[in-house]
């Protein structure tokens, strides 16, 4: 398995900008999932290995795009009516298997494999579509003015032999999954799903379910992280709470760099006299707080345990989910081959003021609402605090404002960050 080397995350110590910050995890994280084969019916959301190259043609015959009657162009009459004999039929999955002759009309419906035609020749390649026609008895009477190659659909319109159909390293959706299936393929090669090791760390945590004395506060962050990494497609390794002792969080981390690809932690990562995670990392392998310009988020810690990647998010359940949508995922998705890391932005309209200082990105937790004229708008959520969770719980998304911007004027265009597109 690939590992990283102990400076893998040096950097300056400088406050860091998040387009910074995401260019040295693209430069320093490589692959660690290896390949494995698995049945389409398992293959949802996994990551493709390598480029999926079509073996033969989809459709793989030219067929009819409606129901009605195949002829050929050149026997139809520009001007006027044309009638034909019918000579025969063709459904899908039940192809007319003589020749069509010029001169003949053949009954076919939609799918139908097109009829050959004489040796050595071209078959007919026009399709009029039943309600241009009327029959009489044998015959088919075809209204003018239909254009040559109409309502046929060629072979390999869809995917033609030697094309690229999937990309290696795309996750792959539904339609993935369909277009694999269309050319005859039962499995595919894709990366197998990371492993990581999830804890949270302080003595004020508690298990939810469990008594919360005076002082106590139950297990949030945990939870966030185990379903955001199942959405990745991550294999987790729940390992609870670690108290704020540095001997419990060195064994535990430990243990568990030899068994997965990451660890995840959140808390303990500030500089006060109860944040452990920093000196028991310098001990076990490496480590480096990434100061960024960014809020809501204070440092997230990265760092390596036995070549292994460590990222320790801040404890706050707001900068915790922040910082790992926009800086433990890249991570995760690189160590997974992933070629696209980047979120997605949408442009939408901002209906609140804001002020920042310059030079920092921001976030800021909003609902869309769609206004009078259907315009998309975001509603900005009224509390910000770090450990507001529900102003997750009440938003669709993140508004992210710009290094550059320190006033943001109601009505401006802004980007947004659906939950959706970073949770899945
Ligand atoms: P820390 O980063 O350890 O200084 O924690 C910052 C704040 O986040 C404190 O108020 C903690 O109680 C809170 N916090 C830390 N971890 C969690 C967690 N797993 N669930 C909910 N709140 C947490
Ligand atoms: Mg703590």
């Amino acid at each position: 398995m690939a590992q990283l080397s102990d400076d893998c995350f040096a950097h300056g110590g400088t406050l860091m900008s998040v387009d910074a910050a995401l260019a040295l995890l693209a430069d320093r994280v490589a692959t660690v999932a290896e390949p494995e084969i698995v049945p389409l019916a398992e293959a949802l959301d996994r990551v493709l290995a390598g480029d999926l190259v079509a073996a033969r043609n989809v459709p793989p015959h030219d067929n009819s795009a409606v129901d009605g009657y195949a002829v050929y162009f050149d026997d139809l009459d520009i001007e006027k009516e044309t009638r034909l004999p019918v000579i025969g039929r063709a459904a899908a999955g039940h192809p007319f298997t003589r020749v069509q002759a010029r001169g003949t009309a053949l009954r076919i419906f939609t799918g139908a494999a097109m009829p050959n035609g004489p040796t050595g020749g071209a078959g007919p390649d026009t399709v009029m579509m039943e309600e241009d026609c009327r029959i009489e008895g044998d015959v088919v009477a075809l209204r003018p003015g239909i254009k040559g190659g109409a309502n046929r659909r060629r072979a390999g319109e869809d995917i033609a032999a030697g094309s690229i159909v999937l990309h290696g390293g795309q996750r792959l959706r539904p339609q993935d999954i369909g277009a694999a299936a269309s050319l005859g393929l039962t499995r595919l090669d894709v990366r197998r799903p990371l492993a990581v090791a999830l804890f949270s760390t302080g003595d004020e945590l508690r298990e939810p379910g469990a008594e919360a004395p005076p002082g106590a506060v139950y297990d949030a962050n945990r939870f966030t992280l185990m379903a955001l990494l199942k959405r990745l497609g991550c294999r987790v390794g729940d390992f609870g709470i670690l108290d704020d002792d540095r001997e419990v969080i060195a064994s535990a981390l430990d243990a568990a760099a030899s068994e997965y690809d990451a660890i995840i932690t959140s808390g303990g990562v500030s500089r006060g006299e109860e944040d452990h995670i920093g000196a028991v990392l310098k001990r076990l392998g490496s480590i480096y707080f990434w100061r960024l310009a960014i809020k809501p988020g204070r440092p997230i810690a990265l760092g390596q345990i036995r070549g292994k990647v460590f990222v320790g998010l801040p404890g706050n359940p707001v900068a915790m989910m922040v910082t790992f949508l926009r800086f433990a995922r890249p991570v995760l998705l690189r160590l997974l081959g992933a070629r696209e890391i980047d979120p997605v932005l949408y442009r939408v309209r901002a209906d609140f003021e804001h002020r920042k200082k310059l030079g920092r990105r921001e976030w800021v937790r909003a609902r869309l609402i769609a206004d009078g004229s259907g315009t998309l708008t975001a509603r900005k959520f009224p509390r910000d605090g770090a450990g507001i969770l529900t102003s997750m719980v009440e938003s669709d998304g993140l508004v992210e404002l710009p290094e550059s911007l320190t006033h943001l004027n109601a009505g401006s265009m802004v980007d947004f960050l659906p939950f959706s597109e970073v949770s899945r």
